[in-house]
């Protein structure tokens, strides 16, 4: 089972999607009424010798170190990884501190997914002045350690973004670093959808060139015999292949839990204090019998269902958004799905051809892409 654990509520950056919506009016979650814990603490405070007993009762645990900003709790880390009964560690950080970071503890991680939105300039926008420069310092020190893992960058999109121009910056940037990509909607609208020209820019911008990232995807596949390790396409082409259905993709729910810092077990790290939807608690539940969530609403009729999973536990739940709104990110996903099955016959051809084979497709599962962006 995979694991996310919170570390700390704090961070050292305030994006424009993130917490930067805390300072924006009117913008308190458009959901149901929630029953939030207040009470949960900031920062981890949770009988590590507990912890340890709860993941010795999984057969092949595997921890994401999540916040808040995770390295601001080095310290944690350091503990955890002496003494966790766990293989493989991995983390999911701005990246700020990577410069910092001892290089033993960097160098355990198995997979490092480090958050950048793009250029420098649409980055810097979305999460601060110097935020690009500092990262790729971080980054860049990771390869000069020779850290041999996964480094994934993690995009957060939004109306400011070029998905294509984007997404090609990352992966053809000469010192870039990533050896995958994922991206992901900033689409929690938080009550300030009416205030977004979020449609228009999905219908008009994201998903063109969602298309023609596509058609570069496959390019590649035919000219240098290599997948690109690009999440949104990797994990949903792998299982059209295999005309494989999927559950929800992240995994949240079925294959991945979190661990908030009073102990308490939720399906996804986003549902802190969330309690009516609380799985339990890491001193009384047992990895095995956690209980699995199923997507509802309106994904349950859905004809996208097996290639999309839900999308979203959290949305689906919360429904931070009006019903157009919803039907607006759904149409990206179709969008995804078309660009997507209408490549199918010529990477099938490309396999034919012995120019890629299927366990170029192979990757590993639940690590903290949502797959759907
Ligand atoms: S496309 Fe929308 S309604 Fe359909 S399964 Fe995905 S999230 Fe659910
Ligand atoms: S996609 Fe939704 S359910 Fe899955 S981890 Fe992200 S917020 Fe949670």
């Amino acid at each position: 089972m995979h694991y996310h654990l919170l570390l700390t509520d704090h961070c050292n950056l305030c994006c424009t999607y993130c917490r930067g919506k805390a300072f924006l009016p009117d913008t308190a979650p458009a959901g149901p009424d929630l029953d939030l814990d207040w009470d949960l603490p900031p920062e981890l405070e949770v009988d590590l010798s507990r912890l340890y007993a709860f993941l010795a009762r999984d057969s092949c645990p595997v921890l994401t170190f999540y916040g808040g900003e995770p390295l601001l709790r080095t310290d944690l880390i350091r503990e955890i990884m002496a003494h966790a009964p766990v293989e493989r560690f991995l983390i999911h950080t701005n990246g700020l501190l990577l410069e910092r970071v001892d290089p033993d503890l960097l160098l355990r991680f198995s997979t490092i997914l480090v958050s950048l939105d793009g250029p420098r300039d649409l980055t810097d926008r979305y999460r601060g002045r110097g935020t690009y420069d500092a990262v790729m310092r971080g980054l860049r020190r990771l390869r000069t350690l020779g850290f041999r893992g996964e480094v994934i960058a993690r995009m957060t999109v939004a109306e400011e973004t070029d998905i294509e121009d984007a997404v090609l910056h990352l992966a053809e940037h000469p010192a870039h670093p990533f050896t995958s990509l994922h991206w992901q909607l900033d689409a929690n609208f938080s009550g300030d959808y009416r205030r977004r020209d979020f449609a228009r820019w999905a219908e008009t911008s994201y998903t063109p060139g969602i298309r023609r990232l596509v058609a570069r995807w496959v390019e590649e596949m035919g000219e240098y015999g290599r997948v690109l390790r690009w999440y949104p396409f990797l994990d949903t082409t792998e299982d059209l292949l295999r005309e494989r259905p999927s559950m929800l993709r992240c995994g949240s729910g079925h294959a991945n839990y979190s661990i908030l810092t009073d102990g308490s077990l939720t399906p996804c790290p986003l549902m802190v204090g969330m309690r009516a939807h609380y799985v339990g608690h890491i001193t009384t539940s047992d990895p095995g019998t956690l209980p699995q969530v199923p997507i509802g609403g309106e994904c349950t009729g859905c004809n996208l269902l097996a290639f999309c999973g839900g999308r979203c536990l959290y949305a689906s739940i919360l429904r931070p958004w009006p019903e157009e709104a919803r039907r607006t990110v759904c149409a990206t996903v179709q969008g995804l799905h078309d660009a997507l099955a209408g490549a199918l016959p010529q990477i099938r051809g490309l396999m034919a051809e012995g120019r890629i084979r299927m366990e170029d497709f192979a990757h590993e599962k639940y690590n903290g892409c949502e797959i759907i962006p």
